[in-house]
């Protein structure tokens, strides 16, 4: 049996679940397929041994993108900001970090000349406007431009790490590295029964508004058919039809779906994905309490401790952190070699942590961000549906401004209006 509807999302990702509220606000029927068994995509929370685990560590920017459009949707985020400082890690020596007036004062990172660069460097972030940052431009030459000392700059490149998962500034575009950047002044939250709390909310919304919603249902061909419809196969053999689609899942597994259509955007031939290796953690205790968070300067590593500012547990006193390594695209990942790397980290940094264990994840090579925004992939994201009339795009990789969670509820909301104002 078919039927059909007036747009098909393929994805149950918060790009998908935006589209799809925007959509259905706008009286469009609209069905919301995905293949896994549950809804969320990267923004899932798992719960294990009692804990709420993210994949990997997720933080969201509340001077960001996503935060305001999640609010016009009366998602509700409860949770809070971690406290700015903690330690740099730079060889075989700690620093305090200087991201607090205490820290500046006290870090043992900086000289006093290259702490004047750092504060200037500060002070003039919120005022660089995005449009005076050259298109072409990568990140690695604005920063070069823009700073003279080698320790501020190791320092800048670790915030964007922090800021972006990117971990290759010459490659990635500066505009869309320094508006996260200054993004970030703003700070973070860490969430309350983790970013599932935000999935939930709007899984239930969107049923209400009447998306209908397949778990299970795998997408495997789209074929835009001569009289303006879709029809999309699933795993199981059945056929959806739709006059549009919102395609907001791998993008590397697009052109293969659409069986010989030639796409544009052409990026697709050079996507590359932004990957890292997450240890997800929960402990009794801390070893060492006072230690809540840590960067490496000369290592792209990352540790924060996020129960001490969200509820990450469903009953107990106990601690979830998170440990990371920012992967770069050009790396070849070695699971066991990283695995251990991610563990020596924690160890460095909470000596002992293993006799406090309650549980813990690794997820050695996974996918951030489905696009590293290289220079010139801004100018092929200025509108959403492709040169398969009908087809639209939306999802982390499809922003052409912004990254993660940022740009998939973005582009979730740009999709939406686009089709509407189209339609009218
Ligand atoms: C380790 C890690 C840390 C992160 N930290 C942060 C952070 O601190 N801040 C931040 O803003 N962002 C962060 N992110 C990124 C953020 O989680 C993602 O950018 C965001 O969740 C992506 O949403 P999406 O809807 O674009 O894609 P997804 O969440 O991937 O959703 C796409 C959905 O499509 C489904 N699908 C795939 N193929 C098909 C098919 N053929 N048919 C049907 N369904 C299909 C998938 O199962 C998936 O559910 C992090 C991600 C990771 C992995």
């Amino acid at each position: 049996m078919t039927k059909h509807w007036d747009v098909v999302i393929v994805g149950g990702g918060l790009a998908g679940y935006v589209a799809a509220l925007f959509l259905a606000k706008a009286n469009v029927s609209v069905l919301l397929v995905e293949k896994g068994k549950r809804v969320g995509g990267r923004a899932r929370t798992d719960v294990i041994k009692e804990h709420y685990f993210n994949l990997g560590p997720h933080a969201l920017y509340k001077q960001g993108k996503a935060k305001p459009i999640l609010d016009e949707l009366g998602v509700m985020i409860q949770g809070n900001s971690p406290k700015l400082g903690g330690l740099l890690i730079e060889g075989d020596k700690d620093h305090i970090a200087p991201f607090s007036p205490i820290g500046i004062a006290t870090t043992t990172f900086l000289n006093w000349r290259e702490r004047k660069e750092w504060l200037a460097f500060m002070a003039k972030l919120p005022t660089i406007r995005l449009e005076s940052i050259d298109d072409e431009e990568t990140f690695q030459q604005w920063l070069m431009r823009n700073t003279t000392s080698r320790k501020v700059q190791s320092l800048v490149y670790a915030l964007a790490r922090l800021s972006t998962y990117c971990h290759a500034p010459e490659y990635v575009s500066a505009k869309v590295v320094v508006a996260h950047l200054k993004a970030s002044t703003g700070g973070v939250l860490y969430l309350d029964g983790g970013w599932q709390s935000m999935i939930d909310q709007l899984h239930n919304q969107a049923v209400v508004a009447g998306v209908h919603i397949r778990t299970q249902a795998q997408v495997k061909q789209i074929v835009a058919e001569k009289d303006r419809l879709f029809t999309l196969t699933l795993a199981n053999g059945e056929a959806i039809t739709s006059k549009k689609v919102v395609y907001t899942a791998n993008p590397k597994e697009l052109p293969d779906m659409l069986q010989g259509e030639t796409l544009e955007p052409t990026f697709f031939d050079r996507l590359r994905p932004v990957t890292g290796a997450a240890l997800d953690v929960a402990l009794t205790t801390l070893p060492n309490p006072k230690r809540l968070f840590a960067l490496g300067t000369d290592q792209p590593l990352y540790y924060s401790v996020h129960s001490n500012y969200a509820k990450l547990s469903k009953t107990r006193e106990s601690v979830v952190l998170h440990v990371f390594k920012y992967s770069h695209p050009d790396e070849l990942i070695d699971r066991d070699e990283v695995k251990a790397e991610l563990e020596q980290f924690l160890e460095r940094v909470q000596p002992g942590w293993r006799s406090h264990l309650i549980t813990r994840r690794c997820l050695p090579h996974i996918t951030v961000n489905h696009r590293l925004p290289q220079v010139g992939d801004e100018k092929e994201l200025t509108q959403l549906e492709t040169s398969v009339s009908g087809l639209y795009l939306a999802g982390d990789w499809a922003s052409p401004d912004s990254v993660l969670a940022d740009a998939a509820v973005s582009s979730g909301k740009r999709v939406a209006l686009e089709i509407t104002e189209k339609e009218r």
